[in-house]
């Protein structure tokens, strides 16, 4: 799990973490730089025109976008992995873990553009998405 800009990995898990776990990982790390980065934005401008306490909500934005994302997609799928793995930040992780050159030449908001694709269905052999690796 990635919590920007530490990455925890469970103890059982320790020995089996890959390279390619922890370039995951990085993507999420970016992820949520650009979403902190965003949601501060929001939350300066919240504060300016008053609206308190409530102006820090918007700060831990990739948190808030994960969760209400997982939700939406967890109502239309009805399958908490088929959810989880079409999150359009973990799209892009998935997607993306097996390139290490991918952080490089990632864009800002890059995730964005899986928000209304679905690259996972459960039960498959693998998800498509290894076989899909963005190109830039
Ligand atoms: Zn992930």
């Amino acid at each position: 799990m990635c919590l920007m800009p530490f990455i925890f990995v469970r103890n059982e898990c320790k020995y089996i973490f890959s390279e390619v776990d922890n370039n995951h990982e990085h993507i999420h790390g970016a992820q949520q730089r650009e979403m902190l980065m965003a949601g501060s934005v929001a939350a300066v401008i919240l504060l300016i025109i008053g609206c308190g306490w409530w102006s820090l909500l918007p700060v831990p934005a990739f948190f808030w976008w994960y969760l209400i994302e997982y939700v939406v997609r967890l109502a239309k799928y009805r399958d908490q992995k088929e959810a989880y793995r079409n999150i359009s930040f973990e799209q892009e992780a998935f997607i993306n873990e097996g390139n290490f050159l991918y952080l490089v030449g990632r864009n800002g908001f890059w995730w964005a553009k899986y928000l209304f694709r679905k690259t996972y269905v459960h039960g498959s052999t693998g998800s498509k998405a290894s076989l899909n690796s963005d190109n830039f």
